[in-house]
């Protein structure tokens, strides 16, 4: 049975559209369960569910038969959201006759909704001729493949709404999470990972008989490395091994994988994606054999895949021009990725995993792109070269969009620009309620990109320098002396104001290439502080940068990431004191600067009054605070919904933080991104934050807003919020509390979850 079940889901995974997809679906479920018929109904945009294929009843009521959710057994089963499963169809009260399907033979019906989000996308029907219950295997089957095809078809689906080769191009929308707010509208540019024959872009190509020559030509290239590799390798391999480039080498014959991928270039396909597609159906016949030796051959098939993809990759990728309006898409989108292009060029990003708080959502909203990710259904292969409007206010992205959505998002655009002049003016304000409370403001960078945006926003400290930022750009570890000079940057730009450096915050989503961190739970293992004081020479070389960055200037201030336990904290102190004692050994004058420790994770939220004796500031890290008690994955778009930095728990936490740090008599400032929410600003303030660090983009909008309000009013809205007990009634109130203060409307939306 699991076998079935696999190879059902990969060939289904691997159909071109939607209707091969249910096709596939309905034969392969017939042969396995040895039923009748089976088909497969799929809700379309009046929220009714039509037969869309079926292999046994008549073919023709495909695209005909249509059932609204009370009608008929289909009807049925999406009321029920659960398996019917009955012995005589017909005698059922709910059972309607369409003559059309020929479906009075079958007496046996079990019927079973596919739900995808929590939504009817269909149902999944296999009937026949015997009068009897399906048994409880067979039921089961059936539900456990509905499961897992629910994702799948919910993707094809998505890509079904866009047009293919030769039709006029129609407006689709996809939803993901608001990422970084603001809109764009450009040309989509997919990015994927080199030689992954599973995320290879759809393109079409006018010129197919220079792109014929052009895959020609990488098969040239790949036939003479294989033979090159055969004739290195001959004194070491045995026979059999030989045959194998041999065979290697005849499948790139015109007769045989080549020939198939030249039909589909000349169809209007660029080769690349021509190739991947030959190559994953021919991995699939192979993995497929009942035959273990044939089957083996699907390693060789994907092998060969790969060497010829990367061939055709790398050409492209020499000769890529970035559009001057580029919308990044891809599956992953990475800081590094980022960089590829030129900052002038890029207008907006689309990513299919990550959520709201992913790095790469954060490092966007500092660089002020808007962004959405875990866009999971979007068909992003399908994208390349498209028009798409992006909105990150509502986490919305729309592909060949059309005149009156496009006038739409240009009188969005006109509006945000007047904004930003208007948020310019503020520039040199003191960040101060209505009656006269001071909040300062400072940033979180990572970028240098950053500082100059910052210093333009008036910001007045860096509450959080992200130092792994210029590690992941690198490809080892940056040495003693291109950390200092790194620092240094940092430092001089903001002097006199505090620049906190946090020591290296690596693990969780945030690995370096040079340094890879593979665990089945990354974000509770081995992260932060645990890594680095597991390394000391990695630790100890970062303090002494700092250290030796900071001379003359003296505005440095270390922080220390996913502090559980105070022995953590002491023994990070001991050796920032050695490296510090180190160096004025050494001839430098500087300052032993204070040292900060970050609650981000509930031990430390309990342990306040311990960790506040020990440090010299406290430092909120929401992002990894509210993944922490919430038990809600940062980066997971599956369970975005869930992380809610509103929540009571969250809410109360944060107070608590406060209270006791302040008992101590030790600052409290929060770097998560949760201080650069215009609403959550105004709660953390009321809480008694001593200073907000956000992303630059954010700071003007925080101001604005703060600037708008009473400290009293903050209060009062503080005092109705701790005692909700839902995150969406607290949203709400803070959200009608902002449209009474007349806090215009791009203001407001970007919330924290
Ligand atoms: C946080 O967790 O809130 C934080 C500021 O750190 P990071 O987002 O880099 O994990
Ligand atoms: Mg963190």
């Amino acid at each position: 049975m699991l076998n079935h079940l696999r190879s059902i889901v990969q060939e289904v995974n691997s159909a071109r559209d939607l209707k091969t997809a249910l096709e596939t679906i309905v034969s392969r479920i017939k042969a396995a369960m040895a039923t009748e018929v089976c088909s497969v109904y799929l809700r379309d945009g009046d929220g009714k569910y039509m037969l869309m294929a079926t292999d046994g009843l008549n073919e023709n009521a495909v695209g005909h038969v249509r059932l609204g959710p009370k009608e008929g057994l289909i009807g049925w089963v999406v009321m029920r959201e659960e398996p019917i499963n009955l012995e005589d169809a017909e005698s059922h009260p709910s059972f309607q006759y369409f003559p059309e399907t020929g479906e009075e033979r079958y007496s046996a019906f079990l019927g079973v909704p596919i739900i995808h989000q929590r939504a009817v996308l269909g149902v999944l029907v296999v009937q026949q001729a015997e009068r009897r219950r399906f048994d409880e295997g067979e039921e089961a089957f059936l539900v456990t493949l509905s499961a897992q095809l629910a994702a799948v078809i919910a993707h094809a689906e998505a890509t079904g709404v866009l047009a293919r080769i030769g039709q006029q191009a129609t407006e689709a929308k996809f939803t993901g999470v608001a990422g970084a707010p603001g809109v764009a509208m450009g040309t989509a540019v997919v990015i994927t990972p080199v030689a992954d024959l599973h995320s290879v872009p759809f393109r079409v190509v006018d010129d197919v008989e220079a792109e014929v020559a052009f895959f020609k030509r990488c098969l040239a290239v790949t036939r003479d490395e294989i033979k090159e590799l055969g004739n290195q390798l001959k004194s070491r391999l045995n026979r059999e091994e030989q045959a194998l480039f041999d065979a290697y080498l005849s499948m790139l014959d015109d007769s045989s994988l080549a020939g198939e991928v030249t039909e589909r270039i000349r169809q209007g396909i660029c080769a690349p994606y021509a190739w991947s597609e030959v190559i994953l159906e021919h991995e699939l016949n192979f993995s497929s054999m009942e035959d273990g030796y044939l089957r083996e051959r699907a390693a060789d098939v994907l092998d060969l895949g790969r060497r010829v993809l990367s061939h055709l990759q790398e050409s492209s990728r020499e000769s890529r021009v970035y559009p001057e309006n580029a919308i990044l898409v891809g599956e992953e989108l990475t800081a590094a990725m980022l960089g590829e292009v030129p900052k002038e060029h890029l207008l907006g990003l689309v990513s299919r995993k990550g959520s709201h708080n992913s790095h790469v959502a954060i490092l966007a909203r500092a660089m002020g792109v808007p962004t959405i990710v875990g866009a999971v259904d979007l068909p992003y292969k399908q994208l390349d070269g498209r028009e798409l409007v992006v909105d990150g206010y509502n986490g919305i992205v729309y592909s060949d969009p059309g005149v009156e959505l496009r006038k739409r998002y240009n009188a969005i655009y006109e509006e945000e620009q007047q904004l930003v002049k208007g948020l310019e003016a503020l520039k040199d304000l003191p960040c101060e309620s209505l009656d006269h409370h001071r909040v300062p403001l400072w940033v979180n960078t990572g970028l240098m990109a950053d500082v100059f945006r910052s210093l333009e926003r008036g910001a007045e400290g860096v509450g959080l320098y992200r130092t792994e930022v210029p590690f992941l750009l690198r490809d080892r570890f940056p040495s003693e002396e291109e950390q200092r000079v790194i620092y240094r940057e940092q430092l001089e730009a903001f002097a006199p104001h505090p620049v906190t450096m946090r020591t290296l915050d690596i693990g969780g989503d945030k690995s370096l290439p040079y340094f890879p961190i593979e665990e089945d739970n990354p974000f509770l293992g081995w992260r932060g502080i645990r890594v680095t004081l597991d390394h000391p020479e990695i630790f100890l070389a970062q303090v002494r940068a700092m250290l030796k960055a900071s001379e003359s200037f003296n505005n440095l201030r270390i922080m220390l990431p996913m502090i559980t336990s105070t022995s953590e904290v002491e023994v990070a102190q001991t050796l920032v004191y050695r490296a510090y004692h180190e160096l004025l050994e050494e001839g430098y004058k500087i300052d032993l600067p204070p040292i900060g420790v970050m609650v981000e994770v509930p031990a430390a939220v309990y342990q306040v009054r311990e960790l506040a004796s020990r440090a010299d500031f406290l430092s909120v890290g929401s992002n990894d605070l509210t993944q922490y008690i919430l038990a809600v994955d940062r980066n997971n778009a599956r369970v975005a919904d869930l992380y809610h930095s509103f929540h009571p728990a969250v809410l109360r936490a944060l107070q608590s933080i406060v209270t006791e740090a302040h008992a101590q008599g030790t600052p409290v400032t929060i770097c998560g991104e949760m201080a650069g929410d215009p609403g959550a600003a105004i709660l953390l303030a009321a809480m008694g934050y001593d200073v907000l660090s956000m992303n630059a983009t954010s700071l003007p909008k925080v101001k604005s807003v703060i600037r708008s309000i009473t400290m009293v009013q903050a209060e009062e809205l503080l005092q109705r919020v701790m005692r909700m007990t839902d995150a969406d009634e607290i949203n709400a109130a803070v959200e009608e509390m902002l449209q009474q203060a007349g806090i215009t409307r791009l203001l407001r939306p970007a919330r924290t979850h």
